[in-house]
């Protein structure tokens, strides 16, 4: 039957279905080269020295930096650390965070583009993928094409060198927690514990996804300091900035009109960016400060033979933190003093608690088994076990003294106590004995009793507890 012409064509209509949340976009940054570029690259090459380094030093013989979860007992380079000790390591994060405070407030995000791990990794993995598959544009190309023999061993070499660099990172970060030699020597011998091999390969995982997949989502999405950075941030602080009135209005090209800015929207800034951004739209809680857009536009500047510093570090306010004054208003500012003063106060805090600190520590742990119990004549004894710990780096013993707040009468032989290895600990237990007299008028009564261990360099360390008389 031939169709009525009369009738209106209804032509079928394709409606393209809009994914709700756009695929997200691999950044691939352009490699830089420059001054800012060299320093990134000295705090990478600093920061992995002293991570992969540290574990293999020793100090006083135990290694420099172990945080050695088995025996309960923090090596901080030479310190001996427990963890009655907690405090320090909260003054360590307390100072950690005002150093972080401080340094935003006078640089902006200079700890994430500089020295965070997610930018070191990051800047690491980037590396190894460049060795492989080539800058940007090769690796834009490459990400196009078609699986060839050459994509698959260029991808291939670039994910197994991810793989090992990761273990390796894996490895040596369980090497803070269980002594690196014995993890080390354990590798050959086949008798690595399966908690070790469980964390390796867990930190492992986690440095090759967060450094070759999750990249700049990390700081973008997981990172809360990204959130609150504006607000330890004044005008004063030197951030990465676009100047705005020396680039615009942009003009492509090595031709410059008169009234046009040095702009010429080349993007290579935003080729750079790790972060994906254009600096040149503002300041953005992206923006992670790296700086290597500097360095891309900086060559730019200078292969056109115009001023360098379209893009540079400078205030908010256009302050320039160059020359006396300028250093002056950059550094005198009440939220930098508030930062830096709480800093020294955590820092001497440490410091001063760290020297007056006793070469000895102990807790006096109550036996259950035995409170109080009767003896010959009277007697009444109460059991105590001491748990010793020795804070230095040399072998310790002492004298032990039991004594009570007020003078009664406790019997109890001054005796040695247990000699301590260096950096060791030991239990040991203990009777205080109260005369039967003294009993007899107590009866039923919780003294209280102080126990001081006096050591060999005159050092006295106290510990107080009760003895209970039975009724
Ligand atoms: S690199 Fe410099 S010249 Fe090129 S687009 Fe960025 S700001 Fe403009
Ligand atoms: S805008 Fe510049 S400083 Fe900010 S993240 Fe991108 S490259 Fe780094």
């Amino acid at each position: 039957m031939k169709p009525d012409d009369a009738s209106p064509r209804v032509s079928p209509r394709v409606i393209p279905i809009q994914p709700v949340i756009e695929p997200a976009r691999r950044i691939q940054p352009r490699a830089t080269q420059g001054r800012i570029t060299r320093w990134r690259w000295a705090m990478v090459l600093l920061t992995q020295a002293f991570f992969l380094g540290v574990p293999w030093l020793q100090v006083d013989g135990r290694q420099a930096l172990l945080f050695h979860l088995e025996r309960q007992r923090f090596d901080v380079f030479g310190l001996v650390l427990w963890p009655q000790d907690l405090i320090y390591l909260t003054g360590v994060l307390v100072a950690s965070a005002l150093a972080l405070f401080l340094a935003t407030a006078l640089a902006g995000r200079v700890w994430c583009g500089f020295s965070c791990p997610q930018t070191v990794y990051t800047e690491i993995f980037l590396w190894i993928e460049h060795r492989f598959e080539g800058d940007r544009s090769a690796r834009l190309r490459l990400d196009a094409s078609p699986w060839t023999a050459d994509k698959i061993l260029r991808r291939g070499g670039r994910h197994l060198a991810w793989i090992l660099f990761s273990l390796l990172t894996g490895f040596t970060f369980v090497g803070y927690f269980t002594p690196m030699r014995e993890l080390a020597a354990s590798v050959p011998a086949g008798t690595t514990g399966p908690w070790e091999v469980f964390w390796v390969l867990f930190y492992g995982l986690a440095t090759w996804g967060n450094a070759g997949w999750l990249r700049e989502k990390v700081c973008l999405h997981m990172c809360p300091y990204a959130r609150f950075q504006g607000s330890l941030m004044d005008p004063r602080t030197q951030v990465v900035s676009y100047d705005v009135a020396r680039g615009e209005p942009r003009q492509p090209g090595k031709e410059r009109t008169p009234g046009a800015g040095d702009c010429i929207d080349c993007t290579m800034c935003v080729q750079v960016c790790p972060v994906g951004i254009d600096i040149r739209d503002g300041l953005q809680y992206e923006c992670i400060g790296c700086g290597v857009c500097i360095d891309a536009c900086d060559r730019v500047m200078e292969r056109l033979q115009r001023p360098t510093g379209l893009i540079r570090f400078a205030a908010r306010d256009g302050a320039v933190a160059g020359g006396l004054a300028g250093l002056r208003g950059w550094l005198a500012r009440p939220r930098v003093a508030v930062y830096a003063g709480l800093l020294a106060l955590t820092l001497a805090a440490m410091a001063w608690g760290l020297e007056a600190r006793a070469p000895l520590g102990f807790d006096i742990l109550r036996d259950r088994g035995v409170m109080a119990r009767p003896v010959e004549d009277g007697a009444v004894e109460n059991v105590y076990r001491l748990r010793l710990r020795n804070h230095t780096g040399r072998p310790l013993d002492g004298q032990l003294v039991v004594r009570t707040a007020d003078g009664l009468a406790l019997v109890a032989e001054p005796a040695r106590i247990a000699p301590l290895p260096a950096a060791g600990a030991t239990d040991m237990a203990l009777s205080v004995r109260l005369p039967a007299e003294a009993a007899l008028e107590r009866a039923g009564r919780t003294l209280p009793v102080e126990l001081t261990v006096t050591t060999p360099t005159g050092e006295r360390v106290s510990e107080r507890s009760t003895f209970i008389v039975p009724g």
